[in-house]
């Protein structure tokens, strides 16, 4: 089998890697090395930042409405190759085809929302704050950007954040995940195709310090990251330490309460989905069950039978519902997690160490099965980290304050659920909990690309979510201009704080 040499996008071309150090990519459902990623140097990184500075001033000029219509270009050009995007998905992170296909769908929405950038940047403006003086605001962009973004959604986080950056009239270094980096160069490509000029958007492939180097870079002027909490924390004191307004989205542990009136069959559904979807390597995964009152006692048998009934496939077939998991270093973290589970005390019900894959081809796969453990308890090490993997863990309380109390006194605070038919209970929720992204009956509630997503707590560090108008926000700087003619200008030197007078 032919192993692909995936290098950088620079200046509106591939380039090859020249610092000699490279690292493999698997098709984790077979398990096989299916390409040789470059691991860019910081001259290497240099260079890219070179050719977005060059590109900047030409491109920060250019009408939004011209920028726009790249962004529709591309957003055509997306639409044709939604498919080829999804099947680099899955071919290099696993998850499901019909899964990926859906993570292209939420990035190609973050585009749409971008096409509307002539009415995002418009400022405001006020006639007469004093007599002849009118003072109005317009948001600027940065100049050179960066973005570095982790495994899970290899299509859809970079596209939460270039997009609107490079829209804002900004250039952008993305810097992928070097687990799955494939789709980067297709994008880069489109955009290419779409009418972006070179130097706009470029891909430096990479690991640490690639990062370094961009961190560090005195014309990066902001950097977007997503990926684990201890990283999140690094880039932001890092980026800012330079100087840098700096975005880092972090780690979960989502949990949803499920009250007794909640519609049981219903819960069941969203839990085996929102848990085993994508592996559970989802950062809106849901991998705690708050089950209230009598809850566990209902649904715990559907639950097993469920979790032991998962179609648990390459995810090339079109009826898989889980893939494998991404790495082996992944698998064994997570397998780790779940004897520790066991060790503390945890009551482990569906035990997926057992699962074998014996499909063709993919035996030497990284695989998994759902993982399901009840009577969790909030000193235990599986509650308290995230396992990102298919582990779904239930802890019981008595009532809704117990469980409210518990989210809260979580260190993450990403996403949160709860089922429930009672409306006066959905609002206190709501209102109570101390998490960026809430749902009632919804167990992931990704935000929309026009309401912006983040958590709270160290699920964020930063101060603007990712896209919707809190993304033109960060990608842009606002100017207040003040103005007004001769002859509204009286004689002599004011002296005074001036006032509208
Ligand atoms: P990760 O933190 O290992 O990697 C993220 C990025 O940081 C990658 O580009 C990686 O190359 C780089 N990186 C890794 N180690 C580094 C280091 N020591 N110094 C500098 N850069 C480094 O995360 P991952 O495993 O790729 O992704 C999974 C994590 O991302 C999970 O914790 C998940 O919850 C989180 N995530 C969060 C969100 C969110 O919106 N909050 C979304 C998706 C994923």
């Amino acid at each position: 089998m032919s192993v692909a040499n995936i290098g950088h996008w620079v200046n509106g071309q591939v380039a090859a890697g020249s610092a000699g150090r490279s690292q493999s990519v698997f098709n984790p459902a077979t398990g096989a090395v299916t390409g040789q990623v470059a691991l860019a140097s910081s001259a290497e990184v240099a260079n890219a930042v070179a050719s977005a500075q060059a590109a900047f001033p030409a491109w920060a000029d250019a009408p939004p409405l011209k920028r726009a219509r790249v962004m529709f270009k591309f957003l055509e050009l997306l639409n044709q190759h939604k498919d080829d995007l999804a099947r680099m998905i899955t071919a290099e992170h696993g998850k499901v085809f019909t899964d990926a296909q859906g993570e292209v769908t939420r990035g190609i929405e973050i585009v749409e929302f971008a096409t509307g950038i002539p009415q995002l940047l418009k400022g405001d403006y006020t006639e007469q704050v004093g007599t002849g003086i009118d003072n109005w605001t317009m948001r600027q962009p940065l100049g050179v950007v960066a973005g570095i973004t982790p495994f899970n959604f290899p299509v859809m986080v970079p596209m939460w954040m270039f997009p609107l950056a490079i829209a804002s009239g900004n250039c952008f270094i993305l810097k992928p995940s070097p687990i799955d980096p494939s789709p980067s160069l297709f994008m880069a490509e489109l955009l290419k195709k779409a009418g972006l000029p070179d130097g706009v958007f470029n891909v430096v492939q990479g690991d640490k310090e690639a990062v370094d180097a961009l961190l560090v870079h005195p014309d990066v002027k902001a950097v977007s990251f997503v990926g684990s909490t201890p990283i999140a924390n690094y880039i932001y004191e890092t980026g800012a330490h330079h100087g840098k307004r700096v975005q880092a989205l972090g780690g979960a542990k989502n949990h949803m309460i499920v009250m007794p009136d909640a519609d049981m069959e219903q819960v069941v559904d969203a839990l085996i989905g929102s848990a085993f979807g994508s592996a559970g390597e989802r950062c809106m995964a849901i991998s705690v069950a708050v089950l209230v009152g009598d809850v566990g006692e209902r649904i715990m048998p559907a639950l097993i039978e469920r979790t032991k009934a998962l179609k648990i496939k390459n995810g090339t077939n079109l009826d898989a519902e889980m893939g494998p998991i991404v790495t082996k270093i992944a698998q064994d973290r997570i397998t780790g997690y779940i004897a520790a589970g066991e060790k503390e005390g945890a009551k482990l019900l569906v035990d997926g160490r057992s699962f074998k894959s014996n499909e063709a081809g993919c035996t030497e796969g990284f695989w998994l099965g759902g993982t399901l453990f009840d009577h969790v308890q909030p000193e235990h090490k599986i509650y308290k980290e995230e396992i990102f993997g298919p582990v779904l863990s239930c802890v019981r309380v008595k009532d809704f304050a117990t469980a409210v109390d518990l989210v809260n006194a979580h260190e993450f605070a990403n996403g949160v659920s709860c089922f429930t038919r009672d409306g006066g209970v959905a609002r206190e929720f709501a209102r109570r909990i101390q998490v960026g992204m809430v749902g009632v009956n919804v167990p992931i509630p990704v935000p929309m690309a026009w309401h912006g997503f983040g958590g709270w707590k160290r699920s964020l560090f930063g101060d603007m979510h990712a896209y919707g108008e809190e993304g033109v926000r960060f990608y842009t700087r606002q100017k207040s201009v003040m103005q007004r003619w001769p002859d509204s200008i009286g004689k002599g030197a004011e002296f005074t704080m001036p006032t509208s007078k």
